[in-house]
This record gives C-alpha cells, sequence and structure tokens, in this order.
C-alpha cells in the first residue's frame, strides 16, 4: 500500500514520474500544462481554419492504403453535404487494426471525434496523424454521457516517453482531490497584489475554462500562473534563505590577527590598491573574523584586480595559523596563479605549495604529505578538492572563476568535514535578479573600478574574407615589439575536431607568417607542456599564440595587446567578454578582432553586436540574460538549484522582489509556515539546494 506521501502507481509508472521530477502527490498537483487543447467545442469542417488545433466531428466516406510516396493510411471523412466539409486523415505509421476500424465505422455510419491541425495537403485539405475516437452508438441523434464534450480545455502536460498524457491527467486528477491546498497568504495581501488563492489558481490551470485569455495563459501572465510563480520564487528563497542562517549557525575559526603579513604584501607591490580593492579587502577581512564562515561572492570585470584582493585575504588567514586552499578550474590559470602568488608571498616566508591533476604518484604522494602538514598556501585545481587531501589546518578557501565551477565542487569542500571560510570570485557578472535568486546565500562584493593606465580595448569586426589584413596587423602588433593572441575556432560537437581545428590554424599561421615565432596551445597538452609554452609567451619567446580556449580564463599577459578570435561566430558571450579581456592590460592600446563567417544566425549577429558595442561586463550579461534567458545564462549544473520551472527571472522580476521580502518575514516570525511552504514544494528534495 503506499502511504499517504506516495503516488498509487504501478512501479513503471512511479519511474518515469520520477524522470519529471515528481515523486509525490503534491508533486502532481504543481506540475502544470504546458499548454491546452479545446475540446470543448466542435466545429464545422467548412468553417476550421488551417494550422491551428481543431476538432471536427464526422463520418468516414472511403478508407484507401496509398503507396506512394510512402506506404499510408488515408481516409476521406466528410460532415456534412456541402462544399469543403470534406477532410482527408492521413497516417503514415498505423496499425491494420486501424485501418479495419474505419472501415466499419464507414459501413455503419458512425461518426468520428477528430481532433488534430488542418493543412492544405496534395490531396486537399488533410490532417497528418490526428487524434481520433468512435463516438457511441448515434442511431437516435442523440449523445450518451461519454460523448459529452469536456467542460474545460484539456491540459497538455510534460511529459517523457512511455507516460500517456491521458496516464498523467488521471493521476494529477486524483492527486488534484486528495491534495491539501491550504492557502499560506494573506487574504488582504494577495488581493493587494492581485493574486488569486492557491487552489483557485491550482483549479484554474489545470482545467481552465474555455473562454479564458489564451494569449495570457499561453504567456505565464494570467494572474493564476502569476501566483504559483510568486509561490514557487518564495520556496526558492525561503531555501536559500535558511540555508544561509544555517551557515551562520555554524562555527569557523576567527581569523583575528594584526594584519602584518598583509602590510607587508602591499608595502611591497609595484602598485597601489585602487580604492575599490580596498573597500572588499576591508569587507572580506572582517568577514574572516567572524566566528562563523565566510561565504562571499567577488564579482568584478575581467582584470579589475581579484587576485590580490585573495592574497591579502590568504596573508590573514596564514598569519592566524591556518592555512589557505585557492582553487582555479583549469590547470593552466592555477599554474599563473601558483607563480604570481609565489612570487608576492615567498619573500615573506610563506610556503606555498601547488597540487593539479597532472601530478604523478609520487610527487603527489609528496605534495599531500606537504599539505597534510606544513603549506601554508596551496594553490591548484579541483584536485584540491576531488583527492582525498586532507588539510592540516584548512581556515579559508577561495574559489577562482567561481562559475566555472559546480556546486557540487563547493559541496564537496564541505563534505570534507572542513568549514573553512570561502571566497568565490567570477568574473562573470551576475544580474541582479539572478543574483538575488540563485544566490540568495551569498554575500556579494563588487570590484567596479579598473586599476589605472588601462586602455580600453577596442573592437573590430571583419568578415573572414578580410583574413590577409588581420595578418598584417599581427605583424604589424609583433613589429612594434608587442604579442598576440590568435583563439581557434570553437568545435562544440567534438573535442577532437577542435583539436584538429586548432592544428590547422596553427599550421597556416605558421606558414603564413614564417618570420615569427608562433607556438600552440590546446588542452589536450599535458599540464608540464602547456606550462612550458605559457611562460615561453610571457617571456616573449612567442609572438603569436595560437590557442584553443583553454586561456579563456585568467591568463594575464601585459605585453600582449592584440587578440583574434576565429569564428567569432560560435563563441557565446561571456566568452567573448572573458577572451577578449586578456588584452588590455597594459597602458597601450589593444585591439581584439572578431573574425565572423557569412551568413551569420540571427543570434550570432545580435551577440556580435553586442559584443562589440559595450565593453562593461556587467552590462554583456545582462543582455546575455535577455538573450538566451536565465535558464540557460546559469546553467542548473552550474547552479545546483533546481531550475525555476515557472518563473522567468527576467519578466517576473517584480515577483522575485515580492517573494523576497515575504521570505524575510517568515522566517523570522512564522517557521512553522516556513515548513509548510518548502514540504509543498520541495518534500525531501531540499537537499538539493544544500550547497
Ligand atoms: P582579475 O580580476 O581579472 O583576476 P587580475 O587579478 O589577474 O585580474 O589582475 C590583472 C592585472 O592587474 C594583474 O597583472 C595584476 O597584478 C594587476 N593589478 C591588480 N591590481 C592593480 C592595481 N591596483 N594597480 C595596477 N595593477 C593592478
Ligand atoms: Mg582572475
Amino acid at each position: 500500500m503506499p502511504t499517504a506521501d506516495e503516488i498509487d502507481a504501478p512501479p513503471a509508472i512511479r519511474s518515469r514520474l520520477r524522470k519529471l521530477g515528481i515523486e509525490r502527490p503534491d508533486d502532481l498537483v504543481l506540475h502544470l500544462p504546458l499548454r491546452y487543447e479545446d475540446e470543448t467545442r466542435v466545429t464545422p469542417i467548412a468553417e476550421a481554419p488551417v494550422g491551428w488545433p481543431v476538432q471536427v466531428e464526422a463520418v468516414v466516406l472511403d478508407v484507401a492504403l496509398r503507396q506512394a510516396p510512402r506506404r499510408q493510411l488515408v481516409a476521406r471523412v466528410s460532415d456534412a453535404g456541402g462544399e469543403g466539409s470534406t477532410l482527408f486523415l492521413r497516417f503514415l505509421s498505423f496499425y491494420g487494426s486501424q485501418k479495419s476500424g474505419l472501415e466499419a465505422a464507414r459501413d455503419a455510419g458512425r461518426r468520428l471525434r477528430i481532433f488534430g491541425e488542418i493543412r492544405d495537403g496534395f490531396l486537399g485539405r488533410e490532417m497528418v496523424h490526428p487524434r481520433y475516437r468512435f463516438l457511441s452508438d448515434d442511431e437516435n441523434g442523440g449523445e450518451s454521457d461519454v460523448d459529452a464534450l469536456p467542460p474545460s480545455l484539456t491540459p497538455v502536460y510534460p511529459s517523457t516517453a512511455g507516460l500517456a498524457q491521458g496516464t498523467l491527467r488521471r493521476l494529477i486528477a486524483r492527486a488534484l482531490r486528495a491534495a491539501d491546498l491550504a492557502e499560506l497568504l494573506a487574504d488582504g495581501w494577495r488581493e493587494q497584489h492581485a493574486l488569486p488563492s492557491l487552489p483557485a489558481a491550482v483549479a484554474f490551470l489545470h482545467s481552465p475554462p474555455p473562454a479564458v485569455d489564451e494569449s495570457a495563459l499561453q504567456a505565464r501572465a494570467h494572474p493564476a500562473w502569476r501566483r504559483i510563480k510568486f509561490d514557487e520564487l518564495l520556496a526558492q528563497q525561503l531555501a536559500l534563505r535558511r540555508l544561509s542562517l544555517a551557515r551562520r549557525r555554524q562555527g569557523a575559526p576567527v581569523l583575528a590577527v594584526a594584519g602584518e603579513l598583509a602590510r607587508r604584501l602591499q608595502a611591497a607591490l609595484p602598485f597601489a590598491l585602487t580604492g575599490a580593492q580596498r573597500r572588499v579587502a576591508a569587507e572580506i577581512a572582517t568577514d574572516l573574523e567572524q566566528a562563523h564562515p565566510m561565504q562571499r561572492l567577488l564579482q568584478g570585470d575581467v582584470g579589475c584586480g581579484k587576485t590580490i584582493v585573495a592574497a591579502l585575504a590568504a596573508c590573514q588567514a596564514i598569519e592566524a595559523g591556518y592555512q589557505t586552499a585557492f582553487m582555479a578550474p583549469t590547470e593552466i590559470l592555477a599554474e599563473q596563479h601558483y607563480s604570481k602568488l609565489r612570487a608576492w608571498l615567498e619573500p615573506l616566508g610563506i610556503e606555498v605549495s601547488w597540487l593539479a591533476g597532472s601530478l604523478g604518484g609520487k610527487a603527489r604522494q609528496a605534495k599531500r604529505q606537504q599539505v597534510a602538514t606544513s603549506a601554508q598556501l596551496v594553490v591548484g585545481t579541483h584536485a584540491l578538492i576531488q583527492e582525498s587531501i586532507d588539510f592540516a589546518r584548512l581556515g579559508l578557501a577561495i574559489v577562482d572563476e567561481q562559475h566555472r565551477f559546480g556546486v557540487v565542487q563547493r559541496l564537496e569542500l564541505r563534505r570534507k568535514g572542513v568549514n573553512p571560510h570561502q571566497l568565490m570570485m567570477s568574473a562573470t557578472p551576475i544580474p541582479r535578479t539572478l543574483a538575488m535568486s540563485y544566490y540568495a546565500d551569498l554575500d556579494v562584493s563588487v570590484i567596479d573600478e579598473l586599476p589605472p593606465g588601462r586602455s580600453p580595448v577596442k573592437t573590430r569586426l571583419f568578415s573572414d574574407t578580410r583574413r590577409a589584413e588581420v595578418i598584417a596587423a599581427v605583424r604589424a602588433v609583433v613589429a612594434g615589439g608587442r604579442q598576440a593572441y590568435w583563439v581557434c575556432p570553437l568545435v562544440e560537437e567534438s573535442a577532437k575536431l577542435e583539436l584538429q581545428a586548432a592544428l590547422d590554424t596553427w599550421a597556416a599561421l605558421t606558414a603564413e607568417l614564417s618570420d615569427l615565432r608562433v607556438g600552440l596551445v590546446h588542452g589536450r597538452l599535458k599540464g608540464d607542456e602547456k606550462a612550458s609554452v605559457m611562460a615561453a609567451f610571457v617571456a616573449g619567446e612567442i609572438d603569436v599564440l595560437v590557442a584553443t580556449t583553454v586561456i579563456e580564463v585568467g591568463v594575464d599577459v601585459a605585453n600582449a595587446s592584440l587578440m583574434v578570435i576565429e569564428h567569432a561566430e560560435r563563441f557565446g558571450l561571456s566568452q567573448l567578454h572573458q577572451l577578449r579581456g586578456r588584452v588590455g592590460r597594459g597602458a597601450e592600446e589593444s585591439v581584439c578582432v572578431l573574425l565572423y563567417q557569412q551568413p551569420l544566425s540571427r543570434t550570432a549577429r545580435a551577440r556580435l553586436k553586442i559584443i562589440f558595442e559595450h565593453t562593461d561586463g556587467f552590462e554583456i550579461a545582462r543582455q546575455d540574460l535577455r538573450l538566451r534567458g536565465p535558464g540557460e545564462f546559469i546553467g542548473s549544473r552550474q547552479s545546483g538549484v533546481p531550475l525555476l520551472r515557472y518563473a522567468d527571472l527576467e519578466s517576473d522580476a517584480d515577483l522575485v522582489e515580492l517573494a523576497q521580502q515575504m521570505a524575510v518575514q517568515w522566517l523570522r516570525n512564522d517557521p512553522e509556515r516556513v515548513g509548510r511552504h518548502l514540504r509543498r514544494w520541495f518534500g525531501q528534495r531540499e537537499e538539493l539546494l544544500r550547497a
């Protein structure tokens, strides 16, 4: 016997439901239609529009098997004698029983109720693969109950293979009858915001009356939809905020120090911190002195100088006698951080260690030993958390380019049983509504100022028919003593093809620029090979670095002043922005050339226009959100939060704000209500949000 919290259905059905995220009757109740079909009325064939789903009733005139162009079953039906009242039903795949059924209906003059879309076909007006059923005995012109037209629109639910709409509808209707949809919002407040009650909204969306404004339903702008979206956003806010409150109750080492190491580091720098850097560094320093773990996101555009801020935080942890882990998403980037941080910190007597997946067995063993004991700062890729590495006294974990890591990795760190302060850094600015929604449990610091003396990067768009001009520009740059990046085409479908494209590009450029030193770096190189190519580029021994997107994040070579991106139309906006940020790091004017191939798709054209017109990462992210929608922007893998199913962060921004206010109130005053709402929306799945 299923318990009240289980769905009463065979195991095979239950497992298919699980694929849709449906575990409990409550999940069925909140599984809302994608769209509706209007089976509430019957349209005369002669009046039925083309290209629109309609329901008709007709008798079968004849049934035939045709062979050309392929085997198909064709039935001609009609609902009146007159002009335009016949219709062909065409089935490209069918059972033999379908043919005999239709023939029997023809012989008996039995009526069919047919639902589908009419189009103008080869034979005349036709429906391809319509849904149909035989009406019960029609002899007396009367209709029996089973043939009564439904009083409301027929919902079409998101489904999965092997789960028929009929089954879903039945299960959902049953769950609705048993559901406890007790209203949790105050009536006055609801009315003030024009939100219907929950039972009303749910009932309405599962079976709207035929007279409803279909466009508002479809656009999910109907008040019933807004109510559901509000509840969904509220559940998300509650879960995230409760999590953040729980985090505040956990203990973390208090890293209160005199600040000697940080002072010495700053004194040794060849530059002064910008005002923004000083401000965020102070915010972080204060967090580290608290007895609960910091969870701070440090946001700042490419090149704004986040690394030094992180190094200052590391100094604080180290001075307090704790270790710091510094993680980067790629080995190249980790390597760069390693050499930079060593240069900064070793003169202060700090022991800096390196750990990456490519380290061989023996070396790794030794590193592990060092991490377990003496290392004060450990730099590496996520090998740092993936492996069974036991930090002796981990006080601070820094995660660079946070958007590249999944929340899963954040989780792993927590599961290690350590509870360090966490500083996450990202150059991909997160638009406000997204931040409010997905990062409700993070504090955010923003560096909104670039170091002085940077010249903005000029962006130029070139069709690839003008490649020769670009080659000439590369020559000119190198002749002036500068260096260039040449980014290879992205081949999303296949890493192998992408590698081939990189090798081809490199071969072509080596031939075209035979008097220059052309290097190549790509993702398939071993760690030390990559490192040595990068080192040669940093040292100026390579003029032109041909690269795949391994250089996308964080690479820092100030003498490089030209960036060429081949097939720029294939890249995403944030990728283009990150890549462009690799130049313009010195005082001299830098250029980013976007080579594209015609014809451009509409969105590719829109992307190139945005990147051409904007240099501000924040604005680019906002436009990106507009272009792609938040789901793709953040990616469920990255957010770790199940994507909002119904609410849209851009168009429902007002609801996000309302939900946030309500969540704060409930958490303060009404924990019991919080629990009920979260159980309704997530059941046991709230675990998913624990990241
Ligand atoms: P990002 O925020 O993109 O990670 P980095 O930390 O790599 O940026 O900094 C970019 C470059 O700017 C580095 O070479 C860094 O040493 C330099 N830098 C950082 N802060 C300043 C500053 N206040 N003045 C001058 N240069 C700075
Ligand atoms: Mg960086």
